[in-house]
């Protein structure tokens, strides 16, 4: 496999080829630990849509033709190259992302895992093929078949470049169709890899093409083209309205994975430092900037104190800086427009007189690097702008509350309903409060458990339809039914 990082100026993957972008602007691909430019990635153009999506619909009968087995051996192939080149796909991710090695190895094993469990489902998709329906009308036959949506445009984000990527890329390609990927601009790096591993495995042309670009040069023509059957999306509400806009002006089908605000309840009855490390996992980890990061922390009053004073020490104990050194916690945020997104949130927390357990006046932070301080206001009030909208950085909102119906109460309400995370010495009762949140994952005494079997997806403002598990093949085929008289 070549560097990956060398050649992306003004390429696209197209049939199985890096051709040419018909864009004229280039886009900077940064470092953000180091703050320089690492690679520079061409802005796309419609016409580099037009030839992609051609080279799909052209290639997508022979590979439904395939049959589902025979595509899972290039799913499996998927994995077996990520395990392979680990290495210096994790080191790849950590510079382009900012996130600690650790976090980038979790990115990756989580869609090798992906990619694995869809090659089953692929398989097992062969066996479901014209199943016998059970009808009531007397001499009737009725099969039902399961065929691919057919051509699909997957857009990614940048803060899990390649789980989120192969959420949707190893089901779309499992259930027969073919794909146009967009991955982000701003870590295109990470995804380029999944096109190079197209050629070692020999997947036929046309079945995987990833275009690199901006939303105006790529992703707004895939979102309006005539010929993609399918937009899979994964990031901002702003931008996923704009998305199912597009799409429904076709009626076209859309999976949207968009914000969230998750709450994390911690029950009167938890251990608080027990406690303190969920709430640490739920928020930290990759600087924050997860989806369904638990930013919101309902806190029982007769445990709120100790929590805090033990989520203080963890955040004085937590190292910042460079992602490739062993024993780095949290590394810069991955952008510095993200950067100063969540300054902004900061800035209004200081007008609004919020109360701060830690944040940039307790940390000394590296000299260089889109850093921002792990931050902790306590007694949020439920009207803040930081109480309800997604910060996507490195910052938790905490607030009291007296009762186990107050805290479902102020957990669901919420504009988001992605995840949940319930705190309880008692797993009965915090499985019992978990059933009353309205969010897609529910976790209990654990925090961000994201399994390929289990579905991914949101309430409300958080989404339409789910990920993962057979809702995600699903997500990918069209139910057809063939009926007649029985022989
Ligand atoms: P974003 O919406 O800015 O960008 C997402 C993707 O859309 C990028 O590839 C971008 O280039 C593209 N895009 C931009 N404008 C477009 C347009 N007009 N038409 C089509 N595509 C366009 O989001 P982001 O900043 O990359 O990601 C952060 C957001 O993603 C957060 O809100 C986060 O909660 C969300 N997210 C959700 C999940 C989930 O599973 N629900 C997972 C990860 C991230």
């Amino acid at each position: 496999m070549q560097s990956f990082s060398q050649q992306l100026i003004n390429q696209q993957f197209i049939n199985n080829q890096w051709v040419p972008s018909a864009g004229t602007r280039l886009l900077d691909v940064m470092n953000p630990y180091r703050e320089v430019r690492i690679a520079q990635v061409t802005a796309g153009d419609a016409a580099d849509v037009d030839t992609a999506v051609k080279a799909a619909k052209q290639a997508q009968p022979a590979w439904q033709a395939l049959g589902g087995s025979a595509r899972a051996k290039y799913l499996d192939g998927f994995a077996d190259a990520l395990v392979a080149h680990r290495d210096s796909i994790i080191t790849l991710s950590a510079t382009n992302n900012g996130k600690p090695l650790a976090e980038a190895g979790i990115d990756l094993d989580d869609a090798i895992a992906c990619y694995r469990y869809y090659a089953g489902q692929a398989r097992a998709l062969d066996a479901r093929q014209g199943e016998l329906v059970s009808v009531e009308m007397a001499g009737v036959e009725a099969r039902t078949y399961h065929d691919p949506v057919g051509v699909v445009g997957l857009i990614a984000p940048w803060n899990f470049p390649l789980v989120t990527s192969a959420w949707k890329l190893a089901p779309a390609l499992a259930a027969g169709c073919t794909a146009v990927l967009k991955p982000s601009e701003v870590t295109p790096l990470p995804e380029r890899v999944l096109a190079e591993i197209a050629l070692e495995i020999g997947l036929p042309a046309g079945v995987l093409n990833l275009l690199n670009g901006d939303g105006e040069g790529i992703g707004a023509p895939l979102s309006h083209h005539p010929d993609v059957d399918k937009i899979s999306f994964t990031g901002s509400n702003r931008v996923g309205e704009a998305v199912m806009q597009a799409a429904s002006a076709r009626t076209a089908s859309v999976s949207l994975e968009l914000g969230g605000k998750s709450p994390i309840l911690v029950m009167e009855d938890a251990d608080p430092g027990q406690a303190a490390d969920w709430v640490m996992a739920g928020i930290y980890f990759n600087a924050g900037q997860i989806c369904s990061a638990t930013s919101r922390l309902l806190v029982h009053e007769d445990v709120a104190e100790a929590l805090y004073s033990a989520l203080a020490e963890r955040m004085d104990a937590l190292t910042l800086g460079d992602p490739l050194a062993e024993g780095t916690d949290l590394g810069p945020l991955t952008s510095a427009k993200q950067r100063d997104a969540v300054q902004r949130y900061l800035d209004l927390a200081e007008q609004e007189g919020l109360t701060a357990v830690r944040d940039g006046k307790h940390c000394t932070l590296p000299e260089k690097g889109y850093f921002l301080a792990p931050t902790l206001y306590r007694d949020v009030p439920v009207e803040s702008r930081l109480w309800q909208e997604e910060i996507f950085g490195p910052v938790l909102c905490g607030h009291s509350v007296g009762s186990e119906a107050e805290a479902v109460q102020l957990a669901n309400d919420s504009v988001f309903g992605l995840a949940a995370t319930v705190i309880s010495g008692d797993p009965e009762r915090a499985k019992r409060i978990g059933r009353q949140l309205k969010a897609g994952s529910i976790w209990y005494n654990s925090e961000q458990l994201v399994l390929p079997e289990t579905g991914w997806g949101g309430f409300k403002r958080s989404g339409i339809g789910r990920e993962l598990g057979p809702w995600g093949l699903s997500a990918y085929l069209e139910v057809k039914h063939v009926i007649g008289p029985a022989d």
